[in-house]
């Protein structure tokens, strides 16, 4: 007989486990030990579950590098000895904390499931059930004695996404995610449909590496009808800032002044890295493909192609603690490293 999957489930806070503060009516993060009392159902699916939880669960408002690093090590620590992993998190910054996961975790070759709720699991109309069992659900799938999903990923709302092509669109409704780019991995309906051909390939015979030293020297800068020289000018010149997320227009547009490519000229050749990333919602960056953008290709912008923000901002700071020679770090941000870009 085979044996049950385990699943570690790692709690990290958000409102799957808030509960309303009797004095201010805020919701805040409580005991997680209460909460699994809360699903009884648990004991019903095909796997062995345990738990651990940060020390002190936080608004996922809080989260850094330093907590990503965190999870990271749980998940290093408990490697060997879990099949999956299921990650509870608050939804408002999911998609960066999932993304830098898959940045982190070099070679990962089990499911990694991040996952929360609107609502939180005490809440008579909670989103978070369904959630969280089928979260646990598709990091127990196996076939022939392995994972079937080996990458990190994010399951809200009846869909699996791959974690980095995630962003979070809606505050309110409990289809809070989208992913832009990418397809569904996997549809929860009557049965589970698997988008097998989309999942990353197993990683066959290399061991996990963990990389928990990002580097945070990194700014994102949204472009604007009227973004000014001195704005403009004050951020570049940050004396420790190493690379910047440039949110264009369309395909990766922004203005042809002469004040504007001269700044960003002089950034490049300082050394700082520019990511050119579209701040539409779905498509990519083709610098060239408008005049708009055909200096900014000359300068030695990096192009983020179909990225989101959140993996590009994490990227950034994962590629950035990498020893990486400047020559060579435009084409390593321009390949895939994760799936996260075409
Ligand atoms: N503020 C909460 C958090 O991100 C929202 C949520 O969990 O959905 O922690």
């Amino acid at each position: 007989m085979l044996n049950k999957p385990k699943i570690l489930l790692i709690y990290t806070g958000g409102t799957i486990g808030m509960r309303k503060d009797f004095d201010t009516g805020a919701l805040k993060a409580f005991n997680f030990s209460k909460l699994l009392q809360r699903i009884p159902e648990l004991k019903q699916l095909d796997c062995e579950i345990e738990t651990i939880s940060f020390e002190k669960p936080i608004d996922s408002s809080n989260i850094n590098p330093e907590k990503w690093a965190k999870i990271a090590t749980i998940i290093e620590d408990n490697y060997a000895s879990f099949d999956g992993f299921v990650v509870l998190h608050g939804s408002d910054t999911m998609s960066y904390s999932a993304s830098a996961l898959s940045f982190m975790l070099e070679n990962l070759a089990k499911p990694v499931i991040f996952t929360g709720s609107q609502l939180p699991i005490g809440d008579l109309r909670t989103d978070a059930k369904e959630n969280l069992i089928t979260a646990i659900q598709i990091a127990s799938l196996r076939e022939n004695n392995k994972p079937v999903i080996s990458e990190v990923c994010l399951y809200f709302e009846y869909k699996l996404y791959r974690g980095n092509r995630t962003t979070k669109i809606n505050a309110e409704h409990f289809k809070a995610f989208t992913s832009p780019n990418y397809p569904d991995l996997v549809e929860s309906g009557v049965h589970l449909k698997l988008n097998s051909d989309l999942f990353l390939p197993i990683q066959k015979n290399e061991k996990l590496k963990v990389h928990k030293n990002l580097n945070n020297n990194v700014t994102i800068i949204k472009m604007f009808p009227g973004i000014s020289e001195v704005v403009l000018a004050a951020i570049l010149n940050i004396p420790s800032l190493k690379g910047i997320v440039l949110e264009t227009y369309g395909a990766g547009n922004a203005p042809t002044e002469d004040w504007f490519l001269n700044l960003l000229k002089q950034a490049i050749l300082n050394g700082l890295y520019v990511i050119n990333v579209t701040q539409c919602s779905g498509g990519s960056v083709n610098m060239g493909q408008y005049e708009t953008s055909t200096v900014l290709k000359e300068i030695g912008v990096i192009s983020g192609k179909d990225i989101t923000t959140e993996a590009a901002i994490t990227k950034l700071m994962y590629l950035l603690s990498q020893e990486i020679e400047t020559k060579d770090f435009k084409t390593i941000f321009e390949t895939a490293l994760r799936g996260e870009m075409i």
